[in-house]
């Protein structure tokens, strides 16, 4: 079967506009087969529309590895796919179904069920499939996704059509033996080690073996890549064609976190990330070849809950021996909500369009005016719904005269989370509104007047007047209203700028 891949004209189809309220996720979906359709409409990490309102869980199953990254210390979570100096809960295949369970009878909204490290799943293919074996079986509602290095993938892939997997994950930081040589040290193959130039060869022959075996069955394929300046950030363009060529779905690109405490080769050697403009700046020339994710948390191997959310404390062993549960009556209670999420996506989708037209009322003003970089706080549902003080990470939209984009996430400290950290929360805040530079506007549901005062100083204006609207909306309305009022004709006013006219 032929898979068909998004590509950047999509959102040209759709009107110009990329955004997902404004409905261009589901309009870049339009042109897939039903099937294919229907099986990333509510994936939160293969639809960036859909992660604003169905969550996913990882358990994490498989301890061994089959090869070496330089970035990865085995006592950690697989930097592949989660973040790195991560401890995950290690679970046997009986204990994580009850886990999985557990989470999708208490949170209905979780749809997707990755198996993660902290090894390679595929390097453990008992503990794996006997997971996916269970589940399939019990929990029929829920999607199964498999991430990998995809050395043991091609040996693997008729076992995992199986089950019901219809998403994998395959990490491909390199098409090239010479650089993959300097990500890999070796690869564990016919039981030998294998290293330099001619173990990467090996590795690279059976991930794009893999990912056309995968594509020729229909399973969808989405391709992490370990962004690494100086050793593959000018090869990833090349990397982003050739995975585009065979098949895959989805790239996505994440940054390099190397820190000399987690104890890898490269947080050993000072080996640095790249830095959010070097990110951006790469997605946005991959996007010219295919459609990329951006809205990646590099979640921990047992993160649960929405993306940017992680409720896994809710959900340790000792917490779900006490849990009873009815998966039969919890499935009716699933099916009920999901039919009430599409409802209100529908809803949010029809009243969306509204707000382009305030874009669409710039006319001929258009061509002089720059984008903006704002910032949004939100608990899901795509709204603007979250306190600023209570956020810990904020979403990054590019508004512009067409279109507002989803950029980005950027991560935070809590700082008002009271008792003992009160005493910091002048540091954390300080360093919270260093983390939102480039970001002319913030959006959030409330602030308070200390944060409001240091945003402004920072040359970033806060804005709680759209709390409870849908983002890009509020996005939209926001960008009209600086056009109007003759800010956008200009380059941005600086925070030096900003503090001498206060
Ligand atoms: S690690 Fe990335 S792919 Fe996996 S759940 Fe998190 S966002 Fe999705």
């Amino acid at each position: 079967m032929e898979l068909t891949v998004l590509n950047n004209d999509a959102g040209a189809e759709a009107g110009g506009c990329s955004s997902s309220g404004c409905g261009s996720s589901g309009d870049q979906l339009s042109h897939l087969p039903d099937d294919i359709r229907e099986k990333v409409h509510n994936h939160p990490c293969y639809s960036e529309e859909a992660h604003h309102h169905y969550a996913r869980m990882h358990v994490a199953v498989a301890p061994a590895c089959n090869i070496q990254c330089h970035y990865c210390n085995r006592k950690y979570d697989c930097a592949n796919e989660s973040r790195p100096g991560v401890v995950s809960e290690l679970l046997s295949p009986d204990q994580a179904v009850r886990k999985v369970l557990a989470v999708a009878a208490n949170i209905p909204q979780m749809t997707v069920l990755g198996i993660a490290g902290p090894g390679d799943p595929l390097a453990n293919p008992e503990r794996t499939f006997e997971t996916f074996r269970q589940l399939t079986e019990k929990a029929p509602d829920i999607k199964l996704c498999v991430s990998t290095n995809g050395l043991a993938l091609p040996a693997q892939v008729e076992e995992l059509c199986k089950h019901n997997i219809d998403h994998v994950t395959i990490t491909i930081n390199t098409v090239d033996p010479e650089i993959g040589a300097k990500i890999y040290p070796w690869v564990f193959w016919n039981n030998r080690r294998i290293k330099g130039v001619k173990g990467a060869k090996i590795l690279i022959e059976q991930q794009q073996k893999g990912l056309e075996m995968l594509t020729e069955r229909g399973i969808l394929v989405k391709v992490n890549s370990v962004m690494i300046p100086g050793v593959n950030d000018k090869h990833l363009e090349e990397v982003s064609k050739v995975v585009k060529e065979k098949g895959a779905f989805l790239h996505n690109v994440m940054p390099l976190i190397a820190e000399a405490e987690h104890g890898t080769f490269y947080g050993v050697m000072g080996q640095r990330g790249p830095t959010h403009d070097e990110l951006q700046d790469l997605q946005d020339k991959c996007s010219g070849d295919m459609n990329m994710m951006r809205h990646c948390r590099q979640c921990r191997a047992d993160a649960v809950g929405l993306l940017g959310e992680d409720r896994g404390d809710e959900f340790t062993m000792d917490k779900i021996e006490e849990m009873e549960i009815d998966y039969e009556a919890a499935m009716v209670k699933r099916k009920e909500i999901h039919l009430e999420i599409e409802a209100n996506r529908k809803a949010q989708a029809a009243k969306s369009g509204e707000a382009f037209v305030a874009l669409a009322s710039l006319g001929t003003k258009k061509k002089e005016l720059r984008p903006v970089l704002m910032a949004v706080a939100t608990t899901g549902g795509g709204l603007i719904n979250q306190h600023f003080g209570h956020a810990s990470e904020f979403l990054i939209y590019e508004a512009s005269p067409t279109d507002v984009r989803f950029i980005s996430h950027r991560k935070v400290d809590l700082y008002c989370s009271g008792g003992d950290t009160c005493g910091d929360a002048e540091t954390a805040l300080q360093k919270n509104i260093r983390t939102l530079e480039g970001c002319e506007v913030v959006l959030c549901s409330k602030i308070g007047y200390e944060p409001w005062d240091m945003l402004e100083e920072a040359g970033i204006q806060p804005n709680g007047e759209h709390a409870m609207e849908p983002i890009e909306d509020a996005i939209a309305a926001v960008y009209k209203e600086m056009a109007d009022a003759g800010q956008l004709d200009k380059p941005r006013q600086t925070a030096e700028a900003a503090q001498a006219t206060a």
